[in-house]
């Protein structure tokens, strides 16, 4: 493809916020970070709330917009700093005044409106715990995650408490009170959002909050199996505003869209607590993608970060650069990605038909923040993850047979993707899952579960997921590479690759493919692209069979789910779908 570095030197039309990636990671320290956030005052420790609202609305921020909501349906609403924090408070006071305190937890089951936005920031002021909620799960998902997370508060909305929720409350003995956004007179047992918010009091102090207080409630996207609920700390939001800096290159100055769902660890990290802590302007979008919709957004709110996913590219690289090109995208300044691999040629397509390369960082649930990241004033290189955060230290680890982990040193050799344990965003457990939580740890390390390679420039390179790499052979093959090598082929809109059991090789490389508006799906088109695929990958690494699918089944946050196409090849049983796209 000839890409194999994007180079920045010359090219960047502002002063990136970190102009030495080099100079930056020598001279971080987490301390000098904390000390970069404001703190409650008097010395009360630190809330994640104070720092993403109440601390601007209190200056010369305060009239800023924080929040512009575009509905569904055309309607477009902004809401200052100012606003946000009245609103919050009220929240938190309203909370209190129906008896909930520090560490109770509370649910939403919401679509991305601005009560949403309040919820968050009011709980995290009265030291509840928050727990966003996809609003389309089904019901078996919602009442699972809300008896593991002791739920003593829903805020959700009159339609989805009818279709979803009403019918569960008798197993949900914890849940004390239901508050629907919205709805004129609200059904029993449940009480107006609205109506308690207008006759709270718009004056709340948050009490003291110890930095490791529990703060946010995650759950995992469910890809590799029954998802976990990942606990966060306040302290968090010191690697919030760090990376929101670092790998996003956001300030004061920018709008800024994360296109992430808050029923997701980006969309509440990086669409809700990192941009406000740095004080930018957060577009949120209540409708779902729409090419059109997301270019004229991009157009229309002039953008100037945009943190979005491989699934969502994908789609739109599906559609052609005509599309685009019908817009002005000249306010786009640094456009990122996260969840799932990013092939190199959609970074690339970035570049051409967007103006911008698409910047891929990864992270986890587990990690509350993001670790790897190709940043604005470094080069990227295509397919990689890019390099860590500064203050984190990644490494590529190898398992002894005593149970122990060793760094490998050596570039280029594969292994499991650790982190140096103890980075402020860290989570603090799976809710009742210790062993669970136990078992991510060795030496000091965090375990990823990702198998991934450093080169020689300290660029970190994925392989794929520990449970979906492929044994052919005497090979270890990544699905992300052969996957990677399938979309270069024209036809091919996505690709998902898995191992099936063979006698001789122990497995072979199945590919399933899901083809762009126009082609085929006969047998000159498999040969070709199998031909295209033995030429890039050699014989060994490339697929032995390909299926062609309509779509590939996808988790809800919009990842590959391999194991379920492996499941389904060897009729298996599915397992845990219950983030899967289609079920509802
Ligand atoms: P579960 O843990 O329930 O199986 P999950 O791992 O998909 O689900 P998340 O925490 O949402 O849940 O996703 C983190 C994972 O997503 C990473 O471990 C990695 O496998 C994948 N991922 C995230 N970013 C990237 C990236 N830039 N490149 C490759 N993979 C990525
Ligand atoms: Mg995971």
């Amino acid at each position: 493809m000839g890409w194999d570095r994007i180079s920045k030197s010359g090219s960047a039309r502002r002063r990136p916020r970190m102009p030495s990636y080099e100079a930056a990671r020598r001279q971080f320290s987490w301390a000098e970070a904390r000390a970069a956030l404001d703190g409650l005052p008097e010395g009360r420790g630190l809330n994640i709330a104070h720092e993403a609202v109440d601390r601007h609305a209190k200056g010369p921020a305060g009239g800023r917009a924080a929040l512009r909501w575009l509905g569904k349906d055309g309607t477009r609403r902004e809401l200052s700093y100012a606003a946000l924090a009245g609103l919050s408070d009220r929240f938190a006071n309203l909370l209190r005044d129906l008896g909930i305190g520090k560490g109770d937890t509370v649910f939403s089951l919401l679509g991305r409106v601005p009560a949403l936005y309040v919820a968050v920031l009011g709980a995290l002021k009265n030291r509840s715990v928050f727990c966003p909620l996809f609003s389309a799960f089904g019901p078996e998902p919602i009442q699972s995650r809300m008896a593991i997370g002791a739920a003593k508060v829903l805020v959700t909305t009159p339609q989805l408490y009818a279709r979803k929720v009403r019918a569960l409350r008798a197993d949900l003995p914890q849940l004390e009170q239901v508050l629907l956004v919205g709805g004129a007179e609200p059904e029993p047992g449940c009480q107006s959002f609205e109506r308690r918010l207008e006759v709270a009091s718009e004056d709340f102090v948050i009490p003291p909050t110890d930095p490791e207080d529990a703060a946010l409630l995650h759950f995992t996207s469910g890809t590799t199996g029954r998802p976990k609920g990942a606990l966060h700390v306040h302290e968090a939001a010191v690697v919030h505003a760090a990376s929101a800096r670092f790998a996003l290159d956001l300030g004061p100055e920018d709008v800024y869209w994360c296109t992430a769902d808050p029923g997701w660890v980006t969309g509440t990290s990086y669409g809700i607590v990192a941009p406000l802590v740095v004080g930018a302007t957060l577009v949120v979008d209540e409708a779902e993608f729409e090419p059109e919709r997301w270019y004229r957004i991009l157009q229309d709110e002039k953008v100037r970060v945009w943190y979005t996913a491989p699934t969502a590219i994908r789609m739109l690289m599906k559609l052609g650069p005509d599309l685009p090109r019908r817009f002005d995208l000249s306010a786009l300044r640094l456009a990122a990605s996260v969840g799932e691999p990013l092939n190199p040629e959609a970074v690339v397509w970035g570049l051409k038909v967007l103006g911008q390369p698409f910047h891929d960082t990864w992270w986890q649930t587990e990690t509350g923040g993001i670790m790897l990241a190709n940043f604005a004033a470094t080069d990227i290189k295509p397919g990689s993850m890019g390099r860590p955060l500064p203050g984190i230290e990644a490494a590529i680890l190898r398992h002894r047979e005593d149970g122990g982990v060793e760094v490998i040193g050596e570039a280029g050799r594969e292994g499991e993707l650790a982190l140096k344990a103890g980075w402020p965003s860290m989570f603090r457990g799976y809710l009742n899952e210790e062993a669970r939580y136990r078992k991510c740890f060795a030496d000091g390390w965090y375990l990823s579960g990702d198998l991934a390679r450093r080169d020689s420039d300290g660029y970190f390179w994925f392989l794929g997921r520990a449970d979906d790499m492929i044994k052919s052979a005497g090979h270890l093959i990544g699905p992300f590479e052969v996957e990677s090598a399938l979309m270069e082929h024209p036809a091919v809109a996505e690709a998902g690759v898995i191992g099936k059991p063979d006698p001789v090789a122990m497995e072979t490389v199945k590919a399933f493919v899901a083809l762009k508006p126009g082609f085929r799906p006969d047998d000159a088109l498999r040969r070709e692209i199998l031909g295209l695929a033995r030429e890039r990958l050699g014989p060994a690494v490339a697929p032995r069979e390909i299926d062609f699918l309509d779509d590939l089944p996808k988790t809800r946050s919009g990842k590959i789910m391999r194991r379920l196409l492996k499941a389904r090849e060897l009729g298996l049983t599915e397992g845990d779908t219950s983030t899967l796209e289609s079920s509802s």
